[in-house]
């Protein structure tokens, strides 16, 4: 089997492996006070130091979570309270879902959010809230998120980045990229599934939480913490960070495609070096992954990664390239992606193309 399909989950790393086993035998809850909740409290505040210092926060300002999904809609809950809502339109439904009817920031066909628009939706009302995320799930595209920043900052508005697919592919510094919250998340980056972080800069440290519980991480996000899948996370951030090797293979692969017919969605913006879009013109992208999972080969349709439904991606739909939205592949490759994936993939896409579209086939030999 070739997993190409990194962007819905990372391959677990050794690291991660180790530190998860070695914590799983840890008893206690971490915030019970005698020696073995105090021994988990070590291992749950050695991962928050850890992780924070990966993105340059202060430990106190790091939240744990279930994963993405739920520090987004932490970050959507605290800090849109009495401000205005935009969002990009290529957002993850992490962040669509819970923003309902928002504003949105129209994408062009690279997917670069634009930033003129932003910048009027900015001027025509009151403080608001932005989510802009890092990288695009689906293309891979980067957002320009400092210039975002700063203009979000020169209306008073907070800046919002779901860094999931960028953190663990690329250093991020919350500070650096000029957002003043960020969402992480460790299934993402090569830890087990099941844990997530909300990074927050110093002067919204204090947010109220969605589910109060116990008042467990300093009264922001009530119940027990997943101290070992904790600690497994932490490993993986240690261990990632630079995903830039894989950029050779990507670019090998991409060519392949395009070779075969293969029109590739976002090719003309920065882009994570692990991701490509490939839209196969009037072949549904459906049919495009299960040919390709019978090759033994695991890529997703754009937005299949939330569900294992497969529909039209909203993502390409918003870049304007209307029917190939319903037509295109995600290939992300992982961390460990082998020396020989983008000759496998070729061939395996060689036959696809061959089965699924005769009559380009016969025209590109
Ligand atoms: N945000 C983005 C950009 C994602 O790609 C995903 C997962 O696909 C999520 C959020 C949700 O992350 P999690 O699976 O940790 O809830």
């Amino acid at each position: 089997m070739l997993y190409l399909d990194a962007n819905a989950t990372e391959p677990l790393r050794p690291e991660a492996r180790a530190a998860l086993i070695a914590a799983l035998d840890v008893t206690g809850n971490p915030y019970s006070v005698h020696a073995a909740g105090r021994a988990a409290r070590r291992i749950l505040e050695d991962a928050r130091e850890s992780i924070a210092a990966c993105f340059a926060v202060r430990p106190a300002d790091l939240v744990f979570t279930s994963g993405a999904t739920e520090a987004d809609a932490l970050a959507l809950h605290a800090l849109a309270q009495g401000r205005r809502l935009i969002v990009g339109a290529t957002e993850h439904d992490a962040i669509l879902g819970p923003a309902g009817a928002a504003a949105r920031i129209p994408v062009d066909r690279a997917g670069l959010a634009d930033l003129d628009a932003l910048a009027a939706l900015l001027a025509s009302g009151p403080p608001a809230l932005v989510c802009l995320m890092a990288a695009n799930n689906e293309t891979g595209t980067l957002q320009p998120l400092a210039r975002a920043a700063e203009l979000c900052h020169r209306h008073g508005a907070l800046l919002f980045v779901d860094a999931v697919q960028s953190a663990g592919r690329a250093r991020m510094s919350l500070a650096e990229s000029g957002a003043d919250a960020m969402a992480i998340s460790s299934h993402k980056l090569g830890g087990p599934a099941g844990a997530g972080a909300l990074l927050l800069s110093p002067a919204l440290s204090a947010i109220a939480p969605q589910f109060p519980g116990g008042g467990q991480e300093r009264g922001r996000r009530g119940g027990t913490p997943a101290v070992a899948v904790i600690a497994g996370f932490a490993a993986a951030v240690r261990a990632s960070g630079d995903a830039s090797h894989l950029a050779p293979l990507r670019d090998a692969l991409e060519a392949a495609a395009r070779a075969r017919g293969a029109v590739v969605c976002g090719a003309g913006a920065p882009r994570l070096a692990n991701t490509t879009n490939l839209a196969l013109p009037g072949v549904r992208a459906d049919a495009q992954v299960i040919a390709l999972d019978l090759a033994g080969v695991c890529v997703s349709a754009g937005a299949a990664c939330s569900s294992g439904r497969v529909r039209e991606s909203h993502v390409l739909a918003a870049m304007g390239l209307g029917a190939l939205a319903g037509q295109a592949i995600r290939v992300s490759l992982p961390w460990n992606a082998p020396a020989d994936c983008a000759e496998r993939f070729a061939a395996a896409y060689t036959s696809m193309v061959a089965a699924l579209r005769p009559a380009l086939a016969d025209a590109t030999g």
